[in-house]
């Protein structure tokens, strides 16, 4: 799948002038209908985005360094709301990208598996969240290692976080993801 962020923090996605080292730029996250795409902008061309009233998910600003760019710190909540938002969308890549975040977001015990379903051949993940009424049902597409670590690489550079490669679930595994610990949703109340 072709990404517009390939250039990311090379040239204004608006503009196309090229970033010098130490500019600011403003980096752009929009839920098209097919895939996200994350674009950097120039503060002109970013002012510019705005007055048109296009549709912004998220944006961070940053600077180019001579490394290139440093990656923010990951903000798991932040990518909790994301996924809810993404969990929506129909379209291919975001159920990829859906079940991917699921995945990192239960390790890190934001979001709890409840169960693992198959229905009609295609297998789903069913996820709970104490702030949510209702169960999540996330399909869980079968990706081998190769298609994990990809998909984290895109999802790197949609965000810009340093985000770390988990390993696919499989059905045997739920009972010790939804294992308790600082922050699990299924800690009992005190
Ligand atoms: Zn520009």
């Amino acid at each position: 799948m072709e990404y517009r962020l390939k250039r990311s923090g090379e040239a204004c996605g608006g503009c196309a002038v090229e970033f010098c080292v130490g500019q600011s730029m403003f980096s752009v996250l929009e839920l098209a209908a097919e895939q996200p795409l994350r674009a950097d902008y120039c503060e002109t061309c970013f002012d510019k985005l705005r007055d048109e009233g296009r549709e912004i998910y998220a944006f961070w600003k940053t600077r180019k360094t001579s490394e290139g760019r440093a990656r923010r710190v990951v903000d798991y909540p932040s990518l909790r709301e994301l996924f809810f938002r993404m969990a929506q969308i129909e379209a291919v890549e975001y159920r990829k990208l859906s079940y991917l975040m699921a995945l990192i977001l239960v390790r890190k015990r934001f979001l709890v598996i409840k169960e693992f379903v198959t229905q009609g051949g295609v297998d789903f993940l069913v996820i709970t969240a104490k702030d949510r009424p209702d169960a999540l049902r996330i399909e869980a597409p079968e990706l081998r290692g190769p298609e994990i670590a990809d998909l984290t690489g895109r999802l790197r550079l949609l965000l810009d976080m340093d985000l770390e490669e988990v390993a696919p679930q499989g059905s045997g595994t739920a009972a010790s993801t939804a294992a308790d610990g600082p922050g699990a949703e299924s800690a009992p109340a005190t």
